[in-house]
Parts: structure tokens; C-alpha cells; sequence
């Protein structure tokens, strides 16, 4: 159980980098970036196949189970649920220091850490919160964000899979897609409808649904880059207990929006999908070897390419700086997401150019064909947590003040409405 005292920042430092020597190795120092040498690799999501996730899986639990013990899993969180109860600068110092070591990837726990838990200590009840919260913190569980439908994905509002009750428990059926590591998770967050007599944003209703219970399936779904880390998700008759509920019967808008703000804090934090490409140094060296350095629009294009992720991390630092300060995230989070993707964008189009054909044949040439992972994979960036467009609509309408999307009809029941 984690100690609830309050160390000072020169104790706290003492005790992450005990833990970190005892538990990690620290990094080499980066070499400068030489073209041809090393690792080629540009990929924007990690795709490995299903024995060497699972592996992976494994060390990132061993790793997530000993940084909770000592204390350091959930530095900001509750201690009534297992958290330290410190404040944000512990946790900025602890990622900090974290970034010295070479740790086990994290990801698999990004959505059940960035937007799962945070949405059941907001609404689920006091046996949820007990049963999950400390088991996700400390890695035993992981979770899943079950939103998007074949019909439903920007339109949200627009589900159809059911929550029908039965005494104490209710009875799901329906269709998932997109679902993120729904092939390694234990528990989901599933936003369902539950009365469609009420307008399509009041008849939703959210659960934490175990994701081994009987009349889950999940199908992996393949994707261009190659991978295969989303799937589809089928319920059939699948029971989830009424104490399982998040928030109110019928109130799964709100649920749905406090995680949808946590999933663009989450997405927008990241900065550069963990390509790199924020220094620009990869490009540039890839331009002099190519020497296409003397090329006017290519030295034009690039220095767009630099400016663009520079004012993203400006930006991105001013929201984040906001939600330290214990504000609401507001549009800047969906700039920071819209800025993150055209960026990528922007980079996809000048390899392409600068590299012609071999980024689509696999010539055995160093710091090419590597590259058709990360082209493959922008476009998927672009519609994860919000596509560009929506994203457009909500700095339209929010920050430049442009007439509202005349999409949403509030009050005729969604029983009546056409579905897509
Ligand atoms: C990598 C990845 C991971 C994902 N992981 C998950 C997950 O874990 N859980 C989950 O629930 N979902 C997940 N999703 C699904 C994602 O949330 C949806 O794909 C996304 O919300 C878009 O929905 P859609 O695919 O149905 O496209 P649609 O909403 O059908 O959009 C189709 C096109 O129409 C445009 N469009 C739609 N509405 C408007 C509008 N009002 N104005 C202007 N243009 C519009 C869109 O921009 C898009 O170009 C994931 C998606 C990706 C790519």
C-alpha cells in the first residue's frame, strides 16, 4: 500500500531514482544522428506480432506491479483508492526521471490509465471503483474504450447497441469496432443504448463490462500498415451487473464526454505520436544525403515541416499548463490533436517526395522502405479520438465562432430517427 505521507521533491527524487536503478537500466546517451547508422524504424503505432505482444505485455505488467508497490503507480490519485495523493510536480518529476531508463512499453495501459480510470473515479460507484481502480493502476488489469459502431463513430450519439435490464443485471447486444487492445484487456468501458424513446444523446447509458465474460467475442481487424491492433467486438446477451453502471441510467452522454476530453488530453500530450520528428534532424539529414539541400521548395518545405511542430508544442504546452492548473481542457486540446495530424500529414507528403519510389520497394536500402509504416499509419491518426474535420468543426464553432453544425436533433426520439 502506497505511503501517504508527503516527501519533500529532493525526497521524492531519491526514492524514483532508488526505484528506477533497482528497476531499470538508464539509457545510453544519445548519439547525434548519423544517416545510415542504426535503427530505421519510423513507425507511428507498435505492431508486433501476437507471441511478441504478449511477451511485451508480461515485462510491461512485471514493471507497472513493482512501480506501484513502491509507491510510485498512481502518484496523483486518491489514497482511498490506492493513490499517493501528490501533487501534479511529483508526477511531472517522476516521467522525467522515468525518461533516463529504458523502461518496458507502456502503451498497452494508455487508454485504460488515460481515459478509462479517470472516467470510473468520476462516475462509476464505490464497488467499481474498489474492484478496478488500484488493479488497473498496478497493471493486473488492463482496459478498453468500447465506443465506435459501423454506425457511430463521429456521431457518437448515433449507437445501437443495446442495454436491456433484467433485476439486477442488464443484458448487452450488439457491435463494437475499432476497439483499440480489446484482445489483451480484461475490462471495457461500453457506452450502450438503453431507452430509445429519448433523443439519441438521452438514451445512452455507460458500463464497465468484463471482457472475458460469456457472449464477448473479439475479432482481430487487419490493418494497411500491417498490424492488427484494433478489433471487433460482438456482445451477445452479455450480462453486466447493475452496480457495474457508470453514472446514471440514461446520463452516458456525460460519461462518454469525460472520457472523450481525457482520450484528446491524452492523444494532444503526445506531441509527436512518439515519431521523433518534432527536430526535424531525421529529415534534414535525409535531404542532404538525397542532396536536394541546394533545392529552394524542398528547403521551403522543410523549414514548414519545422515551424508547424514547433508552434503544436507551444500550444500543446499552453493546454497542458491549463489542466495542471486544474482548469478544464477546452478547444485547445482539439488544436493540439488537429496540429499533431496535419504535422504528420505535412511530413508523410515531403518523405514521399524527397524519397520517390523507394518508399513503396523494399530495396534493402537503409532509411526508405522504413518509412512506409509511418505513411500508412498518418491516416489513421487522422481519425483516432476525433477525426480532422470534427476536429475543425469544434475550433470553427468554439474558438473562430462559426455558425453550429446543424447535426444535432435534440428532441425527436432516436427510435424514429434514420440510422445509418
Ligand atoms: C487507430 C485508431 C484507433 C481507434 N481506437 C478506438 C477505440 O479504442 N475505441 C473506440 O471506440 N473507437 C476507436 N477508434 C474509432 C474512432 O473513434 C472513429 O474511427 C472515429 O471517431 C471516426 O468515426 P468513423 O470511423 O465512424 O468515421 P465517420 O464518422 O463515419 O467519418 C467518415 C468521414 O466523414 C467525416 N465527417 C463525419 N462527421 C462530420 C461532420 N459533422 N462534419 C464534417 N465531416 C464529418 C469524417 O471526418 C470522416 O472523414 C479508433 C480509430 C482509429 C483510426
Amino acid at each position: 500500500m502506497p505511503a501517504t505521507t508527503q516527501p519533500d521533491l529532493d525526497q521524492f527524487r531519491d526514492e524514483v531514482v532508488t526505484f528506477l536503478d533497482a528497476n531499470a537500466t538508464p539509457k545510453e546517451a544519445e548519439k547525434a544522428f548519423e544517416w545510415g547508422e542504426g535503427e530505421d524504424e519510423v513507425s507511428l503505432f507498435e505492431e508486433v506480432d501476437r507471441q511478441t505482444e504478449l511477451a511485451q505485455l508480461a515485462e510491461a505488467k512485471t514493471f507497472r506491479a513493482a512501480r506501484y508497490d513502491a509507491g510510485l503507480g498512481w502518484i496523483g490519485g486518491p489514497s482511498q483508492y490506492g493513490g499517493r495523493e501528490l501533487p501534479n510536480a511529483y508526477d511531472r518529476l517522476y516521467t522525467q526521471l522515468e525518461g533516463r531508463y529504458a523502461v518496458p512499453a507502456q502503451g498497452f495501459f494508455g487508454i485504460g490509465l488515460g481515459m478509462v480510470a479517470p472516467t470510473i473515479l468520476a462516475h462509476a460507484t464505490d464497488e467499481v471503483r474498489d474492484a478496478y481502480l488500484a488493479k488497473l493502476y498496478r497493471g493486473d488489469l488492463v482496459a478498453c474504450q468500447l465506443f465506435s459502431e459501423p454506425g457511430a463513430g463521429s456521431d457518437l450519439a448515433g449507437l445501437q447497441t443495446r442495454a436491456d435490464r433484467d433485476g439486477d443485471e442488464w443484458i448487452l447486444n450488439g457491435q463494437k469496432v475499432w476497439t483499440s487492445g480489446a484482445h489483451y484487456s480484461d475490462i471495457g468501458e461500453v457506452i450502450c443504448r438503453t431507452d430509445p424513446d429519448q433523443p439519441k444523446h438521452k438514451g445512452l447509458t455507460g458500463f464497465v463490462v468484463d471482457m472475458h465474460a460469456p457472449g464477448v467475442e473479439v475479432r482481430p481487424l487487419r490493418q494497411m500498415t500491417g498490424g492488427a491492433s484494433f478489433n471487433e467486438v460482438f456482445f451477445t446477451d452479455v450480462r453486466v451487473h447493475d452496480s457495474h453502471r457508470l453514472g446514471d441510467v440514461n446520463q452516458g452522454w456525460t460519461v462518454a464526454l469525460t472520457t472523450l476530453m481525457n482520450e484528446r488530453a491524452s492523444i494532444g500530450a503526445g506531441g509527436g505520436g512518439g515519431s521523433g520528428l518534432g527536430n526535424v534532424t531525421r529529415l534534414t539529414e535525409m535531404v542532404r544525403h538525397y542532396r536536394m539541400d541546394d533545392d529552394p521548395l524542398t528547403r521551403q518545405e522543410l523549414m514548414k515541416v519545422y515551424i508547424g511542430f514547433q508552434v503544436a508544442k507551444f500550444t500543446n504546452q499552453r493546454a497542458m499548463d491549463k489542466i495542471k492548473a486544474g482548469q478544464l481542457p477546452g478547444p485547445e486540446m482539439s488544436i493540439a490533436k488537429l496540429s499533431l495530424t496535419q504535422n504528420l500529414w505535412r511530413s508523410a507528403n515531403f518523405v514521399a517526395g524527397v524519397l520517390g519510389p523507394r518508399v513503396a520497394a523494399d530495396s534493402g536500402e537503409w532509411g526508405t522502405f522504413a518509412w512506409a509504416r509511418f505513411l500508412c499509419g498518418v491516416p489513421g491518426l487522422r481519425v483516432a479520438g476525433g477525426t480532422d474535420e470534427v476536429m475543425k468543426n469544434i475550433v470553427g464553432e468554439r474558438v473562430l465562432g462559426l455558425p453550429k453544425d446543424p447535426g444535432i436533433d435534440a428532441t425527436t426520439p432516436f427510435r424514429e430517427l434514420r440510422v445509418n
